[in-house]
C-alpha cells in the first residue's frame, strides 16, 4: 500500500483537519482511517463518536478540545494556539471535527491561523451531517418529484433570534437543511411561516444520525416544535425542512432491520 504520509512529510510537523461523518464509524473516508492510524496527536471535538477514535493509533495523544453549545472548553483562538503549537513540535496532527470541516466546523479559520503560521496542512473531507443524517433517516434531499435544489443552514441563535434570509427559505421546491437548530427550532417554523410556508410544510428532526440512538420525528411546520418537546429530543439534531420529508415513510431503512455495521 502507498505511503499514506510522504517521508519528507514526517520531518515537520502538519495538521491534517479530518471529517469524522456523523458518528457511524464506517462513514469515515479511507484517506481519514489512514491518517488518524499514523498521527502522533488527536485534538478532537464533542461530535465525535467515540468508535470514530478508536481508529487513532494506540499511544497517540488525545486532546479533547470540547466545543459545545454555551460550554467551550478551549476558545477557537486557543485551539488555533495549540494546533500551531503541537505542529511546531514537529508532531503529526489530526484535527479531528465531526461530519465534514469545511461546512460548519470552523475549519477555515483553523487552517487561516496555520498557513498565517507557515504551518503545513491537508486536509481530509468527511460526510456531512445534511449527507449521512438524511441518508440514514431515509429523506432523500433532492427527489424530481419534490426538490429540485438543496440549502443548509445554520440556526444557531444570536441574542436569542434566528438572524436567517427567511424569504430564500421559503421558496418552493427547495429543501431546507438546518444544522444546529435545535434550541431554535420554534422560532424557525414561525418565521417559516409568517414569511409564506405553508404551516402544512413536512419536517423532520433527526437526533443522532447514523447512530444507533438515531431517533427521527416528523410533523408539520405546525406541530413539529410540539413533537419534538414530546420526544425529548437532544442535541446533536438535524432539521429538514421540504416536501421530500414524506418519503421517509417509505424510504426509512436504518434501525428497522439494518445495522450500522457491515455484517
Ligand atoms: N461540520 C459538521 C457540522 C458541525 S455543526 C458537519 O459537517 O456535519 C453541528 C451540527 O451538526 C449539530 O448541531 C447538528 O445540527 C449537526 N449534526 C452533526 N452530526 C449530527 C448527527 N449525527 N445527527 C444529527 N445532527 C448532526
Amino acid at each position: 500500500m502507498k505511503a499514506v504520509i510522504a517521508p519528507a512529510a514526517c520531518a515537520s510537523g502538519r495538521v491534517f483537519l479530518v471529517g469524522a461523518g456523523p458518528g457511524d464509524p464506517e462513514l469515515l473516508t479511507l484517506r481519514a482511517v489512514r491518517v488518524l492510524g499514523q498521527a502522533d496527536v488527536i485534538v478532537y471535538d464533542h461530535l465525535v463518536s467515540a468508535s470514530v477514535l478508536d481508529f487513532a493509533r494506540p499511544g497517540a495523544e488525545r486532546i479533547y478540545a470540547g466545543k459545545r453549545r454555551n460550554e467551550h472548553t478551549l476558545r477557537q483562538e486557543q485551539i488555533n494556539a495549540l494546533l500551531v503549537k503541537l505542529a511546531r513540535q514537529g508532531r503529526q496532527v489530526v484535527r479531528l471535527k465531526g461530519g465534514d470541516p469545511f461546512i460548519f466546523g470552523r475549519g477555515g479559520e483553523e487552517l487561516q491561523a496555520l498557513a498565517a503560521h507557515g504551518v503545513a496542512f491537508e486536509v481530509v473531507p468527511g460526510v456531512t451531517a445534511a449527507s449521512g443524517v438524511s441518508s440514514y433517516a431515509g429523506i432523500p434531499l433532492t427527489h424530481r418529484d419534490h426538490a429540485q435544489s438543496c440549502i443548509f443552514v445554520t440556526g444557531h441563535l444570536k441574542d436569542g433570534t434566528a438572524d436567517l434570509d427567511w424569504p430564500s427559505l421559503v421558496r418552493l421546491k427547495q429543501t431546507v437543511v438546518i444544522y444546529m437548530g435545535l434550541g431554535g427550532l420554534a422560532e424557525i417554523c414561525h418565521e417559516m411561516m409568517l414569511h409564506g410556508a405553508a404551516p402544512d410544510l413536512p419536517i423532520a428532526v433527526v437526533q443522532e444520525g447514523s447512530l444507533a440512538s438515531q431517533k427521527v420525528v416528523t410533523g408539520t411546520l405546525s406541530n413539529v416544535p410540539e413533537r419534538v418537546a414530546q420526544a425529548g429530543l437532544k442535541s446533536p439534531c438535524l432539521t429538514i425542512i421540504g416536501e421530500v420529508v414524506k418519503l421517509h415513510d417509505e424510504l426509512a431503512w436504518f434501525g428497522l432491520s439494518a445495522t450500522a455495521t457491515v455484517p
